[in-house]
């Protein structure tokens, strides 16, 4: 039998990381992953998501860029193309990742894990011992009673990842991360794109302005949605909702969260990443790896959710909803700013929640949202007054500069 410091189930983000990190501090480490190094987020997640809304956006971009001088002729895309780019993506960054985690020392064993007792694993009938033993197995998509996948009507995020062609209608149940991206993407490619979700306003985890704000966007882009309703019935491919609504969808894709991954553990198994059930997000998987590995302790409260797409949405902290009259809200729409009316990219808006002189929340709709984030979190992290970020030399033009707009009038 074989000896190592750990043994990690799950080559996904919160798995690899660990496992780099630790072998680098001179640990003896195994990590076992029964598909493709990387997990969910590189082969069917985040990576082949942002590759395809790419694909999406500069088809979109080019069809609407004539009015700032930017044509072409015969405009047209080619869907397999489209999905060769995300495969060669996925391809090379995963080439890059395999190589990074051999050259850290780290053993890794492609097969089926399963957990013996709290020192060994079994994995392709040979045992492994640990001194502990790492759970980073993930998540799988949810299934819904009534909407049971079956990878032809009825698709999770995994089986739409399989499609050749593109749909002319789509119906998404979901408005989270998932379900938004989705929606642009075949939205931008001339789909049809119906949302259907049961809270209130979609995007049901994000400040009210932002949710409301991304509905306004829909119905300019003529992207369709039921919120407060969810599917009735289907029958014959023909989809009824709660509300009576009828829809012929060419499929439906269920993007209603997703579920932990959990082999047989007991408490003496670290659980790390989606696994866990809670912040279901890569950075927060890696974050908590870090934490593992390094000591390096993290805020929960300050972990940044982004939806990628035009304009991009990101926030931090707490949103209007949690928060009461002592809270000042400020916002400021990027028509304010000089570079958003360069980039021909005037929707959205940054706005910040304080109390007492320190930031509580952000929330952005905007181009470079994803980044600008950043500058509020870091701010945030370090409990800085707004009077020392008054002090910052933002530069022009810039979408940072309006958040110094933002401070500078606290
Ligand atoms: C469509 C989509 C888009 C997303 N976009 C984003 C995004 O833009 N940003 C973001 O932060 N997050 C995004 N996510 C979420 C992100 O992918 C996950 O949070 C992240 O992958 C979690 O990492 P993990 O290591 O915990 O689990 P995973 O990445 O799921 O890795 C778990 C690994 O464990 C392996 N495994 C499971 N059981 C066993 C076993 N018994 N033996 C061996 N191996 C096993 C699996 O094969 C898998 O490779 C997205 C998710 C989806 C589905």
């Amino acid at each position: 039998m074989e000896y190592y410091d750990y043994g990690i189930i799950g080559g996904g983000p919160a798995g690899y990381t660990a496992g780099m990190f630790l072998a680098k501090q001179g640990y003896n480490v195994i990590l076992f992953e029964k598909d493709k190094l990387g997990g969910t987020c590189l082969n069917r997640g985040c990576i082949p998501t942002k590759s395809f809304l790419h694909s999406s956006e500069l088809y979109s971009e080019i069809i609407s860029a004539s009015e700032i001088g930017v044509s072409y002729d015969n405009l047209r895309f080619d869907f397999s193309k489209v999905i060769e780019k995300k495969d060669k993506t996925v391809e090379r960054v995963r080439k890059s990742l395999e190589l990074a985690v051999k050259n850290s020392g780290v053993k890794t064993i492609y097969a089926v894990a399963c957990i013996k007792d709290k020192n060994t694993i079994i994995a392709d009938n040979n045992m492994y011992s640990a001194d502990r033993i790492i759970v980073a197995t993930g998540a799988k998509p949810k299934e819904i009673i009534g909407l049971e996948f079956d990878g032809k009507f009825i698709l999770n995020s995994d089986d739409v990842l399989n499609i050749s062609s593109l749909p002319k209608s789509v119906l998404i149940v979901g408005s989270g991360a998932i379900g938004i991206e989705w929606a642009r993407i075949f939205s931008n490619f001339g789909a049809e794109v119906t949302i259907v979700e049961t809270a209130e306003y979609l995007i049901p985890n994000a400040d009210i302005d932002v949710s409301k704000r991304i509905e306004r966007i829909f119905k300019q882009k003529k992207i369709k949605y039921y919120t407060k309703d969810s599917v009735a019935k289907i029958e014959n491919k023909k989809v009824l909702l709660k509300s009576g609504a009828e829809l012929t969808p060419d499929f439906v894709l269920v993007a209603a969260g997703r579920e932990p991954v959990l082999p047989v553990c007991d408490d003496s198994c670290i659980v790390i990443g989606d696994s866990c059930g809670e912040i279901q997000l890569a950075h927060y998987a890696i974050h908590q790896a870090k934490q593992l590995a390094l000591g390096i302790t993290y805020n929960r409260d300050l972990i940044p959710s982004v939806i990628y797409g035009n304009p991009e949405i990101a926030w931090v902290g707490k949103r209007e909803q949690d928060c009461g009259e002592d809270c000042k809200k400020i916002l400021l729409p990027v028509t304010a700013l000089g570079k958003a009316w360069c980039d021909d990219a005037t929707e959205g808006f940054i706005k910040l929640i304080t109390k007492d002189g320190r930031i509580l929340g952000a929330h952005i709709v905007s181009k470079e949202a994803s980044s600008l984030i950043h500058t509020v979190l870091i701010a945030m992290q370090n409990n800085l007054n707004v009077d020392e970020l008054k002090k910052i030399c933002f530069a022009h033009p810039t979408y940072s500069e309006g958040i110094f707009d933002i401070i500078i009038n606290l």
